[in-house]
């Protein structure tokens, strides 16, 4: 079955106008401030904010008229003062295989790649933190892409929520309670490198896992990261999400080449940051991502060698079939080479499931991910400037 593309221009999109403050994204310290900041009595911020928050992100409301629980003034005045915004969806694929791609304009018309993978017993969504990225991994079709600017934390929150939108996953007053969630699990794996994006990843995923709103449990969203060692012990202290890292190889050579990120920080400073990641243990394994590409990664060696890193880590490997890209300089491993690799890591005794390519026939796969948007004329200031960065 061919994949059906919808051009959704016809769906009414209500833009920010007059400066007004746009309610997503904002922390709870943030929209007390911003309530009061527009005549909310201090003494009621508290009250009004877990109203306004319930609605936004518990309903997925976007009027305030119809915030019945709040009195037609208070309403008015919410209207006067803000607007509750998301990225807009320029186009929606959905594969034979189930995946949805969405391509989501930001602010500055620059756009990014939202992927949701509907599997039998869950629903990942897979976000982006960035237009392009910091990074030139070599395997990535996002690293090709110069990094054009940091998505705000309305911007990555923002997409959890019209995917919910696309999905229609938020609840209906009155109905019985849904008891299994269409997104049960975020993966912050999509353009971009998170942790140079810390705070408003940090801001977006609290607000997603805020229990009066979304309410999505903080093991039910990883985090995953090429290796900003600095920034990986703060990931649990502030965020306390689960963590995914991009590893893809074995020895410092191969790994400078396809991660290069592995030049700053190598394979062995960064697997110390991982031992002492606060938190970890059986329950709450570190993923380890590994690419197989052929000839380049994929040998036995390959295998034992990471099994002797791994070494006191509680950890898992998830192993990811090429998938390529225009232009891309790699193949993928044969079936037979993946499958000895995954019995050796699993005859150590570490999980190594070989993840299943989806959404290949929208470009929709891991590391398939590059939207149009190039940084071209614009200075670094300019684009800063129209995210209100
Ligand atoms: S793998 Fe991640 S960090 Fe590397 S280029 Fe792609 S998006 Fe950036």
């Amino acid at each position: 079955m061919a994949p059906i593309t919808q051009d959704v221009h016809t769906i009414p999109r209500k833009l920010p106008e007059g400066g007004l403050t746009n309610i997503v994204g904002l922390t709870r310290d943030q929209l007390r401030d911003a309530l009061i900041a527009a005549g909310t009595p201090e003494k009621q911020a508290k009250m009004r904010l877990g109203q306004v928050w319930q609605w936004v992100y518990h309903w997925g409301v976007r009027d305030f008229t119809a915030m019945t629980n709040l009195a037609k003034d208070y309403r008015a005045l919410l209207a006067a003062n803000f607007t509750i915004e998301l990225p807009q969806v320029v186009s929606r694929q959905i594969s034979a295989d189930g995946t949805r791609k969405y391509l989501v304009r930001i602010a500055g018309g620059h756009e990014v790649e939202v992927v949701y993978i509907p599997e039998t017993d869950r629903g990942t969504l897979c976000i982006s933190s960035q237009v392009g990225c910091t990074l030139t991994c070599s395997f990535c079709h996002t690293g090709t892409q110069k990094l054009v600017r940091n998505l705000t934390a309305a911007e990555i929150v923002g997409q959890v929520m019209l995917a919910r939108d696309d999905l229609g996953e938020w609840p209906v007053q009155g109905a019985p309670k849904e008891e299994v969630r269409l997104i049960s699990n975020v993966v912050l794996m999509g353009m971009g490198e998170p942790l140079y994006n810390f705070e408003n990843v940090r801001d977006a995923m609290k607000i997603v896992m805020d229990g009066e709103g979304i309410a999505l449990g903080r093991r039910r969203i990883t985090l995953s990261t090429s290796g900003v060692v600095p920034e990986i012990a703060r990931t649990a202290r502030e965020i306390g999400c689960l963590l995914a890292v991009s590893f893809h190889a074995t020895t410092d050579a191969v790994r400078d080449v396809l991660v290069p990120i592995n030049k700053r920080w190598n394979i062995a400073t960064l697997l110390e940051a991982l031992r002492e990641y606060p938190g970890l243990s059986n329950s709450e394994r570190i993923t380890f991502e590994y690419v197989m590409l052929d000839g380049v990664n994929d040998t036995k060696e390959d295998a034992y060698r990471l099994v002797e890193l791994l070494r006191g880590i509680p950890a898992k490997v998830n192993l990811i079939p090429f998938n390529e890209w225009p232009g891309a300089p790699y193949k993928r491993s044969s079936g037979n080479r993946i499958h000895a690799f995954a019995d050796i890591i699993h005859n150590a005794g570490y999980a190594s499931p070989i993840r299943t390519p989806r959404g290949e026939d929208i470009m929709a796969a891991c590391g398939q991910l590059k939207s149009a948007t190039e940084r071209a004329r614009k200075s670094k200031a300019q684009i800063a400037a129209e995210a209100g960065l």
